[in-house]
């Protein structure tokens, strides 16, 4: 299966996705991590995408969609992946669909996992003080829960529109979250069942 995990930044997309991950037998792919391995190893690329990443502002779409394009022709994602942290804009789903397309595989699903906002800013100020992420600061956190709402949450409508949207309370703990998408799961698997 082919999903896309989206939600406002601290929303738990990465615990889920790892869970989820194990669960389907599938790759986690984060555009996060694998921007920031970029930085580590001091690529011109990274280089490049240290300073946006810092101001909590987004990469460009060209820069992202050219990592996963080269990620999506492993033979580990030929029968699926999980997208944590991508699409963030149109462009990019777009292009995911034209990736996607190319190789003949659908999207499946895209899982909207749903918080809120203050309770969201106070996690990820809490998680700053343990993780020492550069782009968790007070600023660049609202500056990525701003871009959020501006570039990435018209996505939901995006894939409402194609029928691939299934939206899941993210407020409870991590058990309680993964238990409401394996819901979900289920449910898109007996479907898919039914549709041979
Ligand atoms: P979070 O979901 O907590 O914001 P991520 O690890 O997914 O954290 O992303 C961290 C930063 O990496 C983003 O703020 C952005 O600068 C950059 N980034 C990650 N994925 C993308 C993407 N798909 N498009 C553009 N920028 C991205």
């Amino acid at each position: 299966m082919f999903i896309v995990l989206l939600g406002p930044p601290g929303v738990g997309k990465g615990t889920q996705c790892r869970r989820m991950a194990a669960e389907l037998r599938v790759p986690h792919i984060s555009t996060g991590d694998m921007l920031r391995q970029a930085i580590e190893s001091d690529t011109p690329l990274g280089r490049e995408v240290a300073e946006l990443i810092a101001l909590g502002r987004l990469v460009p779409d060209s820069v992202v969609l050219d990592i996963v394009a080269e990620r999506l022709e492993l033979p580990d994602c030929h029968d699926g992946c999980l997208f944590d942290g991508f699409p963030r804009t149109l462009a990019q789903a777009e292009g995911l669909d034209r990736l996607l397309a190319r190789q003949y595989r659908p999207l499946d699903l895209a899982i909207e996992l749903r918080g809120d906002d203050e309770a969201l800013m106070q996690r990820m100020l809490r998680r700053a003080k343990l993780e020492n992420r550069a782009d968790d600061t007070p600023t660049t956190i609202r500056e990525r829960m701003r871009i959020y709402h501006r570039q990435t949450e018209p996505l939901v409508a995006y894939y409402a529109r194609n029928y691939l949207l299934r939206t899941v309370d993210a407020m409870g703990t991590p058990d309680e979250v993964f238990d409401r998408i394996s819901v979900v799961l289920r449910q898109q698997r007996t479907s898919a069942a039914y549709s041979i």
